[in-house]
């Protein structure tokens, strides 16, 4: 994963991007600038809200699961935060979590990779 400033071309609320071609994941990058400029006034500091982004990424990358639509139920969901209408506040705060499900998921691969 890159920590890096985005460029002109990248909306300022884009705080973070893993570009997959078909199957095929580049390098997930972590957007500083966006994210500096956007949460100047929030609750967790820079480099909480660049490390939750960089999880969103890296699960991404790591379990292939996308972006995920609201769920009500699971309204803390770090991989729908795009959807959720609170998003900006809850990563703003340091409340968003992976689910369960995602947490095993992304322990199982790396069991798979690391034994
Ligand atoms: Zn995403």
């Amino acid at each position: 994963m890159n920590i890096v400033n985005a460029g002109p071309k990248v909306s300022p609320n884009t705080y973070g991007m893993t570009t997959d071609f078909i199957g095929i994941y580049l390098t997930p990058k972590v957007y500083a600038n966006n994210i500096a400029n956007a949460f100047s006034d929030a609750l967790a500091d820079f480099t909480s809200i660049v490390g939750t982004v960089g999880a969103h990424e890296l699960t991404h990358r790591i379990t292939h699961i996308k972006d995920l639509p609201y769920n009500p139920n699971v309204p803390n969901d770090l991989m729908s935060v795009d959807d959720n209408p609170h998003g900006f506040t809850l990563l703003g705060n340091n409340e968003l979590r992976l689910t369960l499900d995602e947490g095993l998921l992304l322990q199982q691969d790396c069991v798979k990779k690391h034994r």
